[in-house]
């Protein structure tokens, strides 16, 4: 029984010489190449070259560090847990007396990891952390010969202090409107501005 129309004779005639040489295949293959040579390439020559990325481009991701330079993870899990391709692993640690300055709160992430080779950069991550502690940036994974140079740590996520990195692209208006409320003090600071967080 035909239950559809999509099933197609296949020819079996008898092929000529020229074809047998298969020169009118190999002629029109050639006259795509040629036609291709002038044309403007798509392709550019990274890592010499670089593309611009928009600025919400979900590309490698940083931990970011709050206004007085303490790491703002605090190890919760919800990242890993979100995270569909199960890239991220950490420790978490208590912080000790004097380390406030480190680490905002009192449990951090001894340890965090992403297999950037396992990482689809979905931005669940970023979506699922309570302390806007991770997001995805315009940056890019470095090319790598072995395959645990792919699993990066806090030494390549973590920002630098001295070299704050510009995530406000990616916060959306409304986010930023949650962020006045008094007493959310997350991310408070970035291009230099502050935000306006007079109590209401
Ligand atoms: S971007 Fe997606 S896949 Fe990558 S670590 Fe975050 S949640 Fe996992
Ligand atoms: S990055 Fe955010 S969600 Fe992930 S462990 Fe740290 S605080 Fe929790």
């Amino acid at each position: 029984m035909q239950l559809t129309n999509r099933s197609k004779v296949v020819s079996d005639k008898v092929q000529t010489g020229m074809e047998k040489m298969y020169l009118p295949a190999i002629l029109k293959g050639m006259m795509i190449t040629a036609s291709h040579i002038f044309k403007r390439r798509p392709t550019i020559k990274y890592p010499e070259h670089t593309r611009k990325m928009s600025a919400v481009y979900r590309g490698l991701h940083v931990l970011k560090r709050d206004e007085k330079g303490a790491e703002r993870c605090t190890a919760c899990g919800l990242c890993a847990v979100a995270c569909p391709a199960e890239a991220i692993t950490m420790e978490s640690a208590e912080r000790k007396k004097g380390e406030e300055s480190l680490y905002r709160e009192e449990k951090y992430a001894r340890v965090y990891e992403i297999n950037m080779l396992r990482c689809i950069f979905c931005g669940l991550c970023e979506e699922a952390c309570p302390k806007e502690a991770i997001f995805l940036t315009d940056r890019i994974v470095d090319t790598e010969y072995e395959r645990e140079d792919f699993i990066y740590g806090k030494d390549k996520l973590v920002e630098k202090i001295d070299k704050p990195i510009d995530v406000s692209k990616r916060q959306t208006l409304a986010v930023t409107e949650f962020k006045k409320i008094p007493g959310l003090k997350h991310n408070a600071v970035w291009e230099g501005n502050r935000l306006d967080r007079k109590s209401n």
